[in-house]
């Protein structure tokens, strides 16, 4: 989608601190992070959220996890434990309409979030 931000980091137009990334997700640190590691995780492939995926994007529900696993790989917070945060919708504080998941750790988390 042409006025979507993170569509533009995927094409390059805006930059990014990418982490890693395959033919389905991009992996890139979160410009205001919220804990001592935070990276978001989006499929290439816009999609607003949770609640509007289709048949057509079937396959983010197998890609997404092995992917997480190797990006929390990458960043060292494997062995410690890190959170998964997918805000959906404006209520749950969904600010980027472009489905993205929320790596968090580095860092002991607290529990519940409300
Ligand atoms: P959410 O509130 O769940 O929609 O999360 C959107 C996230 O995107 C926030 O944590 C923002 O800090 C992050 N964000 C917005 N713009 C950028 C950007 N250009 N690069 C990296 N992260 C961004």
């Amino acid at each position: 989608m042409s006025d979507c931000i993170f569509c533009k980091i995927i094409n390059g137009e805006i930059p990014s601190k990418k982490i890693l990334e395959n033919d389905q997700f991009l992996a890139f640190h979160d410009i205001n992070p919220v804990t001592k590691v935070h990276a978001l995780i989006i499929p290439k492939n816009h999609v607003a959220n949770i609640a509007h995926l289709t048949e057509d994007n079937a396959s983010y529900v197998d890609g997404l996890l092995p992917f997480v696993r190797d990006v929390a790989k990458e960043l060292g917070i494997s062995a410690d434990g890190y959170r998964l945060v997918l805000n959906t919708g404006a209520k749950a504080g969904q600010t980027v309409f472009h489905l993205h998941a929320h790596l968090l750790g580095g860092q002991e988390l607290g529990w519940p979030e409300a």
